[in-house]
């Protein structure tokens, strides 16, 4: 994403510009944060600390994180949202899409 200048910034509800210290989601289409406060409830919240392992992941390499910090459930998560950004910007479907995601992950995400 960074080698295709696609830097999200997501410190901050892109709605309300209040500071994200809570659940939040990502807009598919743009990468956008919205508050809970701003969604409209429809929607899967990722957690807070998925914020966290966002931003360690535009720093560091995959396997220069600590994993054990983050709930395996909800980063696979915040993987999924990340795989339907990209599918969307570049038009294309991801076929190890599949392969890399669980099936509670599917499951949670009501798909
Ligand atoms: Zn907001």
């Amino acid at each position: 994403m960074r080698f295709n200048g696609i830097l999200p910034q997501i410190g901050r509800c892109s709605r309300c510009s209040s500071i994200i210290d809570g659940n939040f989601i990502l807009g598919i289409p743009d990468l956008n944060p919205l508050c809970s406060r701003c969604c409209n409830g429809r929607e899967r919240l990722l957690e807070a600390n998925s914020k966290f392992f966002f931003d360690l992941s535009l720093k560091k390499r995959f396997t220069e994180i600590d994993h054990n910090k983050f709930d395996e459930n909800k980063t696979m998560d915040l993987l999924f949202t990340m795989i339907l950004f990209i599918e969307d910007y570049f038009n294309m479907a991801i076929k190890s899409k599949p392969f890399i995601l669980t099936d509670k992950t599917y499951n949670r995400a009501g798909i």
